[in-house]
C-alpha cells in the first residue's frame, strides 16, 4: 500500500486499542475462575482442618469413655474382693486377695492418670475447635463478599467486553481491507501491538530511533511506514499528545508474552 490517509491511521490507532484493551480485559476474567476457586480452596481447607479436629474430639472421648468403664468394672471387682476378704479362711489366701486388691487398685491410678491427661488434651482440643468455628464463620462471610465482588465483577467485564467487541467490528468495518491485512501481517510477527506511535524519533514499539527522514515523511501522513527495526506499522505522535497507543499498552503486552512464555 503505498498512499494511506490519517483518516485511516486514525481508524487503525482506534482498532488497535480497542482490541488492546479486549485482550487486557480478557485477561483479567480468564483470571477470575482461579481467583473464586482459591476462595473455595481456603474454606475448604479451613473445614478440613476443623473435621480433623473434631474427629480427634470423637475418639479422644470414646477413650475417655472406655477408661470409665475399666474403672468402674475395676472398684466393683475390688469392692468384691474387701469383702471377701473378711471370710477368708487362710493367710495365703488373705495375702493373694491383699495382693489382687492391691493390683487393681495400682491399675485404676494409672488409668486415673491417663483419663487427666485425656480430659486435658480434649479440654485443648475443644477450645481450638471453638476458635476454629470462630475464624471459619468469619472468613466464609469475608469470603462470601469476596466472591460477590468478583462475581460482580466479571459481569461488568463480560458486559464490558461484548461493548467492546461491538465497537471493534463497527471500527474494523471502517478500516481499509488492505491496512487491515498488513495489521493482520504484523499481529501474525506474535505482537500484540501492531501500530506503535513515533514519540521524538523513537518507536514506541521497541524503543529504538528510527531514520530522521522516515520521521519527517511520517508527520506528512501520506505513506504508510514501517518500523526498520521490529515492523510495526509506525504513526507520528507529538511529545505533548496523550492520546493513542500508549508505552503502557506497548509494556503491557510485552509483559503479558513473557507471562505466557
Ligand atoms: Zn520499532
Amino acid at each position: 500500500m503505498a498512499s494511506i490517509t490519517k483518516e485511516q491511521i486514525d481508524i487503525l490507532i482506534e482498532l488497535q486499542t480497542i482490541e488492546t484493551d479486549r485482550y487486557q480485559l480478557q485477561k483479567r476474567l480468564e483470571a477470575k475462575p482461579a481467583k473464586l476457586k482459591a476462595l473455595d480452596e481456603e474454606i475448604e481447607s479451613q473445614g478440613s482442618a476443623l473435621a480433623g479436629d473434631e474427629q480427634s474430639l470423637t475418639d479422644l472421648k470414646r477413650e475417655y469413655r472406655s477408661f470409665e468403664a475399666d474403672l468402674k468394672i475395676n472398684s466393683e471387682r475390688i469392692k468384691k474382693l474387701q469383702e471377701r476378704l473378711r471370710s477368708v479362711k487362710t493367710n495365703r489366701e488373705y495375702q493373694a486377695t491383699l495382693k489382687e486388691i492391691d493390683d487393681l487398685k495400682a491399675k485404676n491410678s494409672a488409668i486415673e492418670d491417663r483419663a487427666l491427661e485425656i480430659m486435658d488434651r480434649i479440654d485443648a482440643i475443644e477450645a481450638a475447635v471453638a476458635k476454629k468455628k470462630e475464624d471459619l464463620s468469619l472468613i466464609s462471610e469475608e469470603i462470601k463478599q469476596d466472591r460477590a465482588a468478583i462475581e460482580k465483577e466479571m459481569a461488568e467485564e463480560q458486559q464490558r467486553l461484548s461493548e467492546l467487541e461491538k465497537k471493534r467490528q463497527d471500527t474494523a468495518g471502517r478500516l481499509d481491507p488492505s491496512l487491515m491485512r498488513t495489521y493482520h501481517r504484523i499481529l501474525a510477527l506474535g505482537y500484540a501491538v501492531a501500530i506503535a506511535p513515533v514519540v521524538q524519533s523513537v518507536c514506541q514499539g521497541c524503543n529504538m530511533n528510527i531514520p530522521p527522514q522516515m520521521f519527517n515523511e511520517l508527520q506528512r501522513f501520506d505513506s504508510l511506514k514501517f518500523c526498520p527495526f521490529c515492523e510495526r506499522i509506525l504513526y507520528w505522535k507529538p511529545a505533548s499528545e496523550d492520546s493513542g497507543i500508549s508505552a503502557e499498552a506497548v509494556a503491557c503486552e510485552e509483559k503479558a508474552e513473557q507471562g505466557e512464555a
